[in-house]
């Protein structure tokens, strides 16, 4: 087990409807010496891509990515939950399912922070239908930017995200992939890397 997995096993909660508390280190509480572990683990995994900004969502992506962004030395920008219908064309604009709440959210990236002279690191907490990833990717084609590669701290290998984004071509790192959780015994099993 790697060090983000026995963490997991320690500190992670099984919850009903496939949903994997963990607010104590990650996503409430944040541990802020395994972030900085995580951050460079990322940048191991794509220490030959050529990146110069690490795009996120709010609000969980938003302290991993500042992690990853300082080993990499280039900017954060996250894409915000907006309300307001975008008229002035000055913001890339994507429709993002949460997996979590249930409910569909529009998402901004000011046009001010995302050209197609840009090299994308795209990073997220979790990765489970895919939504959140494939809505920035939406936002990163509007810009012209080039995806380098997509970062996930945990993916839940048993829903379909994964698949769908390796299945188009992407380089997607996962920290650690639940291949099965059991919200009776709190079991987790991981797929090996
Ligand atoms: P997706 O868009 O891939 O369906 O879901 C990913 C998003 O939903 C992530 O940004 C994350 O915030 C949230 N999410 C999905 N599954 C879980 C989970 O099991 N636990 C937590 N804490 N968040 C999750």
């Amino acid at each position: 087990m790697n060090f983000l997995e026995e963490r997991i096993v320690k500190d992670g909660i099984v919850k009903a409807g496939n949903v994997l508390k963990v607010d104590s280190f990650l996503n409430h509480q944040m541990d802020i010496q395994l972030l900085e572990e995580i951050g460079r683990e990322f940048k191991r995994r794509f220490a030959d891509k050529h990146v110069t900004k690490i795009l996120t969502i709010e609000a969980s992506g938003i302290g991993i990515a500042c992690f990853v962004a300082k080993e990499f030395g280039v900017p954060m920008v996250f894409a915000k939950k907006s309300k307001s219908i975008n008229i002035a064309g000055d913001v890339y604009v994507a429709e993002v399912e949460s997996f979590t709440h249930m409910n569909k959210n529009q998402v901004i990236v000011s046009k001010a922070f995302l050209s197609e002279e840009d090299h994308l690191l795209i990073i997220d907490d979790f990765l489970a239908n895919g939504c959140a990833l494939q809505g920035m990717i939406a936002i990163a084609e509007a810009a012209g930017a080039t995806v380098e590669g997509l970062g996930i701290v945990i993916e839940k290998g048993f829903q379909h995200g994964g698949r769908a984004i390796r299945n188009l071509g992407y380089h997607l790192e996962s920290l650690a992939i639940v291949e099965a959780m059991d919200e009776e015994t709190g079991k987790i099993t991981f797929r090996q890397q």
